[in-house]
């Protein structure tokens, strides 16, 4: 079973740097496909409040017999619950349906500039933070210029950024950004959604030459980026698949052929209109 190391957040906390997504996973399939991801060695579980299946996963990682201490879960504050109190409120609910009394990560789903409340609502997270009942809090989908008014104006910077990035959309701004900052990079989306990436040719190239797949060069790609991935399957082989990435290498001739397939094209909606 593959070991995945860990990548040291701004506060000291370890994060493995490959987990399991669990968007569009309905619950109680969160549970089996969860549970079959904790078996195959992952350790770190992506879900949200928003996914509905908060309580599917708790239910998985309670029944899969590693400590909680060993296990790295993220979740996130949907948009209709930034705000001060209304996170607070949030957070409980998240708390309780997955079944533990801490997360390891919580992110702010989306910045929503256009309704402003993501300062007042970092607040809050300084606060879950400071009582111990988040390891490390975090943000999703904030464009640069929202980190560094966030960042501007609260004593806590973000451990993690988590944003949509594949190699059709490589994000170079808001890595430099991240970078700038000392704020860990993870990708979402990170094999494209299954959808066009996996048949480039010249990710298939790369593929056949390390007798892998295209989805395990792909993440292959992200690791030696820096960036932390959280692929998402519900198929049992492709979930073992999807981490058995730590065996191989990419030379810089399949680097540059990579470098080469950024389109800047987004799949998922942007962060400046969305909520
Ligand atoms: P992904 O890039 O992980 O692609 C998942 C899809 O790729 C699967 O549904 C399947 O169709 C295909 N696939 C997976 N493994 C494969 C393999 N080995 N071979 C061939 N095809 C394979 O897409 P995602 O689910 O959108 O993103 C991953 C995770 O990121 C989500 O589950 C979620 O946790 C997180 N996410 C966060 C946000 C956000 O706003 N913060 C948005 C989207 C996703």
């Amino acid at each position: 079973m593959s070991k995945v190391p860990t990548i040291t957040l701004n506060n000291g906390v370890e994060m493995p740097r490959l987990g399991f997504g669990v968007w569009q996973v309905p619950d109680d399939e969160a549970v089996r496909a969860v549970g079959t991801a904790i078996e195959a060695g992952y350790r770190s579980i992506d879900t949200a409040a928003v996914y509905e299946n908060e309580t599917g996963t708790g239910q998985a990682i309670a029944a899969s017999g590693v400590p909680r201490g060993e296990l790295f879960v993220t979740t996130k504050l949907w948009n209709s619950d930034q705000g001060y109190d209304a996170a607070l409120r949030a957070f409980d609910a998240s708390l309780a349906r997955l079944g533990t009394d801490y997360v390891d990560l919580y992110l702010i789903h989306w910045p929503v500039p256009q309704r402003d409340r993501y300062v007042e609502t970092w607040r809050a997270f300084e606060k879950i933070l400071a009582e111990g009942r988040a390891r490390a809090i975090g943000v999703s989908n904030f464009l640069p210029e929202h980190l560094d008014r966030l960042v501007g104006e609260s004593s806590v910077v973000p451990a993690v950024n988590q944003i949509e990035l594949h190699p059709q959309f490589q994000q170079a701004a808001s890595r430099a950004a991240h970078q700038r900052h000392g704020v860990v990079t993870e990708a979402w989306s990170p094999l494209g959604q299954g959808k066009g990436l996996l048949t480039v040719p010249a990710v298939a190239t790369v593929a056949r030459k390390h007798d892998r797949t295209p989805a395990q060069v792909v993440l292959r790609w992200h690791l030696q980026t820096g960036n932390v991935v959280i692929p998402k399957s519900v198929t049992p082989s492709r979930i073992r698949e999807n981490i058995d990435v730590f065996g191989f290498e990419l030379d810089d001739d399949d680097l540059a052929a990579f470098a080469a397939l950024d389109e800047g094209r987004r799949l998922g909606p942007d962060p400046a209109a969305f909520g």
